[in-house]
C-alpha cells in the first residue's frame, strides 16, 4: 500500500483526486483501507475500480475480462469457470465503463493528431439495425473512440467528430472517410469556436484553420469494387499532401480495425440470451475492446528496432506510441487503474466567501 500514489475519492472533499499532497494515510493494512486527513473519511484500496466490492479473486476477473475483450462467448465462460451468467455480464459492463473512464482520462486530451480515419460498421441487434462509428489516429493507430446509434445520420457522425475534437489540438488535421455526406457538415459544425464578443448576444463562430477532409468513394458492380474515387472536400491539395506524408488517400487502417471489432462483437450482436438487446451493452463492449486494443495490445507495425533482453524489437501499444502511457498494460492494470475525479471547486453561494472557504480554495484549487 502506498499513500503517496493514492488520492481521496470523496466528491465532497476539497483534496479529492490529488496525489502526493500528504493528505492520505493508511487506515488499516489488514482491511487494506486508506484514510484522508482532510475529510476524515476512510476508503478501500479498490474504490473506483472494477473490482470494488467483488467477491471473486482478481486473477479470475481479469482472465474473464481478457476473454470477453477478445470476443469469447459469454456462455463459454459460464461453462468453463462455473460462473453465473448475470455475474459475467455484470463484470463485462463494469469493465466497459472502466474502459470509457480510462479513455476519457488518458486519450481524450488535446494532442496533435495529424491524420484521422473514420468509418461506420453496421450491426444487428434483436429486431433492429445498429450503427457503430469509430475513429483512429493514423500515425499511432490509436483508437480515438466510438459511438453507437440506431441511425447512420448527422447526429451519429457529429457525436463521433466531437470525440475526435476532444483529442485534438488546433493544428493541421486531415480526416479520411468514406463518401458519407454527413461528415462534411459534422466537421464544419464541430471544429469551430466562439470569438470573443464585443457586445451582448450570441458570439460569432470561427472555424479551425487547417482542418481538411478527404473522401474515398468505392463504386460497386455486382457486389465487387469496380472503381475508387478519391476527392478532397475541404482544404487544399498541398495541405492534404503534407498531412498524408507520401501516402495516398485511403481508409485501410480504420477498415482493418473495424474488421477486428466486427469479429469480436459478432457474439454480442448475434441473437443470444440476455445479450445485446440494448445499445448500452454494445457501447460498453466497444469501450472494453477499444481500451484493451489501445493500452494492452502490442501492434506489429508500431514496434521499434532495438535490442531488449535478446529480442530484436521493442513492442509498443498504440497508447504507448501516442505518448499517453509509458509501458504496455496488462488487463489487470486496466481494471485496477483509478481515474481521479476532477479538481474540487468551492461551492457557489450568495455573498462573500467565508475565510475558511477562501483558505480551502487557495490550498486545493491552485
Ligand atoms: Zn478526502
Amino acid at each position: 500500500m502506498d499513500p503517496q500514489t493514492t488520492f481521496c475519492p470523496n466528491l465532497e472533499c476539497p483534496a479529492r483526486g490529488r496525489t502526493g499532497a500528504g493528505n492520505i494515510c493508511i487506515h488499516s493494512r489488514k482491511e487494506r483501507r486508506y484514510k484522508c486527513r482532510v475529510c476524515e473519511k476512510t476508503f478501500t484500496e479498490t474504490k473506483g475500480t472494477v473490482t470494488y466490492r467483488l467477491r471473486t479473486a482478481l486473477d479470475v476477473v481479469s482472465v474473464v475480462v481478457a476473454l470477453l475483450s477478445h470476443g469469447c462467448p459469454v456462455q463459454a465462460i459460464v461453462f468453463a469457470f462455473q460462473l453465473d451468467e448475470r455475474t459475467v455480464m455484470k463484470w463485462f459492463k463494469r469493465a466497459g465503463q472502466q474502459g470509457e473512464r480510462v479513455q476519457a482520462h488518458l486519450v481524450e486530451q488535446p494532442h496533435d493528431l495529424g491524420q484521422v480515419q473514420a468509418d461506420e460498421i453496421r450491426g444487428k441487434l434483436q429486431g433492429a439495425v445498429v450503427w457503430l462509428a469509430m475513429a483512429l489516429q493514423v500515425p499511432t493507430r490509436l483508437w480515438l473512440g466510438g459511438v453507437v446509434g440506431r441511425d447512420r445520420d448527422l447526429g451519429l457522425i457529429k457525436r463521433l467528430i466531437q470525440k475526435v475534437r476532444a483529442c485534438a489540438l488546433c493544428r493541421p488535421l486531415l480526416f479520411c472517410t468514406d463518401g458519407l455526406r454527413a461528415y462534411v457538415r459534422a466537421i464544419r459544425q464541430v471544429f469551430r469556436e466562439p470569438l470573443a464578443a464585443a457586445h451582448g448576444g450570441r458570439p460569432r463562430l470561427r472555424s479551425w484553420e487547417g482542418v481538411c477532409l478527404a473522401q474515398v468513394v468505392k463504386q460497386y458492380t455486382q457486389r465487387r469494387v469496380s472503381g475508387i474515387v478519391r476527392r478532397i472536400v475541404q482544404g487544399t491539395e498541398a495541405q492534404v499532401r503534407m498531412l498524408l506524408g507520401g501516402q495516398r488517400i485511403h481508409t485501410a487502417y480504420i477498415e482493418r480495425l473495424n474488421a477486428t471489432f466486427r469479429a469480436r462483437l459478432a457474439n454480442l450482436v448475434r441473437r443470444s440470451r440476455g445479450l445485446a438487446r440494448q445499445t448500452a451493452t454494445l457501447h460498453a463492449a466497444m469501450y472494453l475492446m477499444g481500451t484493451v486494443y489501445n493500452f494492452c495490445t502490442e501492434h506489429k507495425s508500431l514496434r521499434l528496432p532495438g535490442l531488449v533482453n535478446g529480442h530484436k524489437w521493442i513492442p509498443r501499444t498504440p497508447a504507448l506510441a501516442a505518448g499517453r502511457t509509458d509501458h504496455c498494460w496488462t488487463v489487470r492494470e486496466l481494471l485496477l487503474y483509478r481515474v481521479p475525479p476532477p479538481r474540487w471547486t468551492p461551492p457557489k453561494r450568495r455573498g462573500r466567501p467565508s475565510n475558511a472557504t477562501k483558505q480551502l480554495a487557495t490550498q486545493w484549487c491552485t
